[in-house]
């Protein structure tokens, strides 16, 4: 995908369309705030319904192109985030690709993929989320795994949303979030894409929710501090 990172936003396209004509949609490269610049190939999406195209933003700062991916998506998967995340569930829940194929109305070899590439990445993936429960108001630094890869990921996910929607709010900017919503926003889009999440990643994160009230912009995926530079 030609461009910059992805920015995650909201599902409802009204909303995003709102906030990147009001400039409300901010630059995850630079202290810019990206507008409105065409849309991105459209793509059907299984689970959602229809055909989504994403639209696509310009930094007016560094002018670099991102494609702004609805939080219910995940880069590069035909499925949406829901479906993979029931699948990751009914791992963590003891069963085979196969069965939860069956249940899921997948086919197996697709189920397959993604539980092989989340099952690769599980330590990584914990961590990551646990860096953002912190971040976002959960007194506790990364825990102690405890031992069972799949269940220690969900409990993370678990303090993740719980921290991201106490602290924003479920009606944030990324309106009503699920616990997998949280995880590709936490991730960019990127939870089953390669090179994430990368050591020292943060630089290439996307900042995916605002206060509202400050109007300053909260950044889930990195910590990398910004400047806000349209007061
Ligand atoms: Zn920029």
């Amino acid at each position: 995908m030609r461009g910059g990172p992805l920015v995650t936003v909201e599902a409802d396209p009204a909303g995003v369309e709102s906030r990147l004509t009001a400039g409300r949609v901010d630059c995850p490269g630079c202290a810019g705030v990206l507008r409105p610049w065409g849309w991105a190939r459209a793509r059907r999406v299984h689970g959602i319904g229809g055909v989504i195209r994403p639209r696509r933003g310009r930094c007016g700062g560094c002018l670099v192109t991102h494609v702004l991916l609805p939080v219910t998506l995940l880069l590069r998967r035909a499925y949406a985030a829901e479906v993979i995340g029931a699948a990751l569930l009914a791992r963590a829940g003891g069963h085979g690709h196969r069965r939860i194929a069956a249940a899921l109305g997948v086919p197996a070899a697709t189920v397959r993929g993604w539980l092989r590439v989340a099952g690769a990445r599980l330590e990584a993936v914990r961590v990551r989320l646990w860096q953002v429960a912190h971040r976002a108001g959960v007194d506790i630094a990364v825990p102690q795994a405890l031992g069972g890869g799949w269940r220690d990921l969900l409990a993370a996910l678990g303090a993740a949303t719980a921290a991201v929607t106490g602290r924003f709010g479920l009606f944030g900017v990324l309106g009503p979030v699920t616990a997998w919503q949280v995880a590709v926003a936490c991730s960019a889009g990127r939870l089953l894409a390669p090179g994430w999440p990368a050591a020292g990643g943060w630089r290439s994160a996307t900042r995916v929710a605002s206060d509202v009230a400050g109007g300053r912009s909260t950044n889930l995926a990195g910590s990398h501090p910004r400047r806000s530079g349209r007061g």
